[in-house]
C-alpha cells in the first residue's frame, strides 16, 4: 500500500471551506483565504527577476518597513498577469497550509510547466493551488459543459494552461473534445 504523507487537494477543499468560500464562489476570493490564514500579501519587484513568489512565516525574516501578516507574509512579483499572479498565490498559501517551513522563507522561482521539479512540495503546493482555484465538482461540471474554454478561465481566474493542466489531472480531456 502507497503511503501518503498529506493529501494537498483535500487540505485546500478545507482551507476554502473554512475561510467561508463555497465552490461556486467562483472566482475563489483568495483575498479571504489569506485574511482568515492571517497572511498578508504585498507585491513586491525583487532583485532576482527570475523569483515570481515568496512565503515567509518568520516574522524576524520580514524586511524593515514592512508590516508582517499574523501568521505569514507572501510576496508576489508585481506586475504578472492576473492568473499567473493567482495562481502563485494560491501556490504561496499551499506552501503555508501544507507546514512548508524551509527555516521561516520559501522562495519560488518561475518555471514553466516542464515537470522537471523533483521537490515533492513543489507539487504538493501545486496540486493544492489547482484544487484552490478550480474546486473539482464545479471544474468538473463546467468543463464537460461544453462551455468555451476562454470562458471557463475567465471564471475561474486562472491562465489557459492552468485548465488544461487540470482537466489532464482529472482525467477530463476526452470528455472536452
Ligand atoms: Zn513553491
Amino acid at each position: 500500500m502507497a503511503i501518503e504523507a498529506v493529501n494537498s487537494t483535500e487540505v485546500a477543499e478545507s482551507v476554502r471551506g473554512a475561510a467561508g468560500v463555497g465552490p461556486r464562489d467562483l472566482p475563489v476570493n483568495l483575498q479571504r483565504v489569506t485574511d482568515h490564514l492571517g497572511l498578508k500579501v504585498y507585491y513586491n519587484q525583487f532583485e532576482d527577476p527570475r523569483i515570481s513568489g515568496m512565503l515567509i512565516t518568520d516574522a524576524a525574516r520580514v524586511p524593515m518597513g514592512v508590516a508582517p501578516g499574523a501568521r505569514g507574509t507572501v510576496f508576489l512579483k508585481a506586475g504578472e498577469y492576473t492568473p499567473r499572479s493567482r495562481f502563485t498565490l494560491a501556490h504561496e498559501v499551499g506552501h503555508f497550509c501544507l507546514g512548508h517551513g524551509n527555516g521561516g522563507v520559501v522562495t519560488d522561482f518561475f518555471r514553466g510547466r516542464t515537470d522537471g521539479n523533483a521537490d515533492p512540495k513543489e507539487t504538493e503546493a501545486n496540486e493544492f493551488a489547482a484544487e484552490l482555484l478550480m474546486p473539482r465538482v464545479m471544474f468538473t461540471e463546467l468543463w464537460t459543459s461544453g462551455l468555451p474554454l476562454e470562458e471557463l478561465t475567465v471564471i475561474f481566474g486562472v491562465s489557459l494552461e492552468a485548465a488544461i493542466v487540470r482537466a489532464r489531472t482529472l482525467n477530463l480531456r476526452e470528455l472536452a473534445y
